[in-house]
Order: structure tokens, then sequence, then C-alpha cells
């Protein structure tokens, strides 16, 4: 913590007291709740987490992440001044010295390639105060057009697809709690037990109420041990293991056919496209049998009630928007979207 922001914390909070503030884990989208106690009346202020228990999405859990992370903020193995290669070997200097040297690389750089030499990638991490400086920085005293973050990458194919089929942002269409009434739910690269951990007793659930957990993904997980079938596809190859099952869909006809009719656009084309693919090259190509892709389909195509999870597994590709696209048509085809339990 800087001087400045130390003395104004200092100013704020009393040295001999406890203070509890309210506040929610940032390091995972499940942004769980949290109590963040600080003792400050001991010599050496101590912090501890405790989860809020009135949290409705982790109804009062906080994974291992959550409940200890905050100490790397605290360790003393932290870097506290900028580091300058010397001679092959690095050494302490001051900020201003930091900068100074920053700031002439950027303009020599600058001036030889142009402003646009320069490119700046942030964080989905970042505050939206530090998106927003960044942002200032990039376009104003940088003056180059070039600003990114990870997120290009990672959610923004989910973002894309729904945007695509429904007109609106990624999002989750129904409340946590309807999982536990899903009779089929597929997890399409989302290895929920290990990267959002506080959210699996949802699903665990549902598998007590007899749900069948589709989990597609080239590894095994802790979330692929609760799987009733894992499809172990190729890397890269999940938008052509969901035509696969699209095609059963159709050939089996558990399609809802007023659904398509009513509320989607294209349905009669999307219906001649799943029954123009040809099942043996999608063995052939995504490395999963033909008999478990007929399962899969069949599991989600005859439950009255089913939910499909993409995450980074399905989303992270070249093509994330066409996968997660694909994984949108499974659902609209057999209607499950905008009811109980299913979306
Ligand atoms: S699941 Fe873990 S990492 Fe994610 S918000 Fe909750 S406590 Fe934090």
């Amino acid at each position: 913590m800087s001087d400045f922001l130390k003395g104004f914390r200092e100013r704020e909070y009393q040295q001999d007291k406890e203070y509890l503030h309210e506040t929610q884990c940032p390091f995972c989208s499940m942004q769980c709740k949290m109590n963040l106690h600080e003792d400050r009346s001991k010599q050496k202020t101590r912090y501890k987490i405790t989860p809020l228990k009135s949290d409705p999405v982790s109804e009062g859990r906080l994974c291992p992440k959550g409940l200890f992370s905050y100490k790397h903020a605290l360790s003393s193995s932290r870097l506290r001044t900028p580091l300058l290669k010397v001679d092959d070997s690095f050494v302490p200097v001051s900020w201003e010295k930091a900068y100074h040297w920053l700031s002439q690389k950027i303009i020599s750089f600058q001036v030889k390639y142009g402003k646009n030499a320069m490119s700046v990638y942030g964080s989905g991490a970042l505050t939206n105060e530090k998106a927003y400086l960044l942002g200032k920085f990039s376009r104003v005293a940088l003056e180059t057009k070039y600003i990114d973050y990870n997120g290009r990458f990672c959610m923004s194919s989910a973002a894309g697809a729904s945007n695509q089929a429904f007109g609106v942002d990624r999002g989750l269409t129904n409340p946590l709690r309807e999982i536990q009434d899903a009779e089929c739910i597929i997890l399409a690269g989302a290895n929920i037990a290990e990267c959002q951990p506080t959210i699996m007793p949802y699903f665990r659930k549902a598998k007590a109420s007899g749900a069948k957990i589709i989990v597609i993904d080239p590894r095994e997980t802790l979330t692929s041990k609760v799987a009733d079938l894992h499809l172990k596809v190729k890397p890269g190859m999940d938008a052509a293991l969901v035509n696969g099952m699209l095609k059963i869909i159709v050939d089996e006809d558990y399609v809802n056919h007023s659904f398509l009719q009513k509320s989607v656009e294209g349905g009669r084309e999307l219906l001649s496209f799943a029954r123009s693919i040809d099942l043996d090259e999608v063995e052939r190509i995504t490395g999963v049998a033909k008999n478990q892709i007929i399962e899969a389909a069949r599991l989600y195509g005859r439950a009255t009630t089913g939910m499909v999870f993409t995450a980074r597994g399905a989303e992270q590709h070249a093509g994330g928007v066409n996968t997660v696209r694909n994984f949108i048509n499974l659902v609209l085809m057999t209607g499950k979207i905008g009811k109980h339990g299913c979306g």
C-alpha cells in the first residue's frame, strides 16, 4: 500500500479497534460474499475471512481461495520496489527512476515506430476504477488504439454467442437454485468442482434427485467424477460433438417443434443441417464413440427439463463463439429455455 493510501487508511480507522467489513471474494465469477475481520487492537493488525451466511449464491460457503488468498497481499516476500536489470541482474530502484526509464523507452519506441507501436493488455481481475484508468492511459497518454484484456479469449465467446442467438449478453438464464430441478445437466468445458467449488452443492443436489450429469472435457477432473457420462472429446472438437448430438435429437425426434416454429428464427434450416451431419465423421474427428454421442443426446433429449453450462474449455478457442452457438442450438432445438429447470 502506498504511503498516501496508508495515511488515508490510518486516518479512517482507529488503531485500537476491531472492524467487520462486508465484502465479496474477487477471485472468480461466483463473487461469494464474505466478512473481512480487521483487528487493530493488537500491535500488528490481523485479518481473518469468514463466509457471509446470507449470501443466496454461495449459501454461506467459501473455497480455499476465498478464505486464504488475501494472505498473498500481506506476504513479506512481495516486491516492494521496482527492479531494473543491470548487467543481467535485477537491482532495486526508486519509483521515480523506474517511471523515468519506462517513459523514455515508450517515447523512443513511439518516435521510431508511431503511437500504435505500444499496446496495452489489461485483466478481468482489475477493478472498475483501474480498468477506467488503463483506458485513459492508453488513449490519452499513449494515444494508442490497441487496448485489450484477457476476456477477449475468455467469456467473450459466450457473450458473442448469446448476443447472436438472443440479442442479449451472456449470463445465467435461470437462478442457481433451479439446477436441482434439471433432469439432465451438460457441463461443457466447465470444471465447476475445481473452479467454482462453492456452487458444486447445487449439482450434487440435482444428482441426488436423480439428474443425469454429462461432462464434456478431454481431461478427468473432480467434476468428471460426478458425471454419469463423460465424453472425452479431443481438444477443440466440442462444436462437432454437439452437432453429432443435434443429429440424434432430430433423427429420433426429441425436437420441440412448436417452440422451434414459434420462437426460433431459422429453425427449419437448423433441422435440415442437423439431418445432413455424418455421425461417423463426428466420431472420427471428436474421438468420442458413436454410442456415447447417442447416449448423451438421448439423455438430454428425453429429459423434460435440462440445463447446459459452457465455460472456458469450450469457449477458449478461435471459434469459441460458434461452439457456444452450437450448444445454444441444442437448447433451442429441444425448447429447454425460458422455463423452470431449463436454460
Ligand atoms: S468460489 Fe472461491 S474463488 Fe470463487 S468467489 Fe467463491 S470463494 Fe472466491
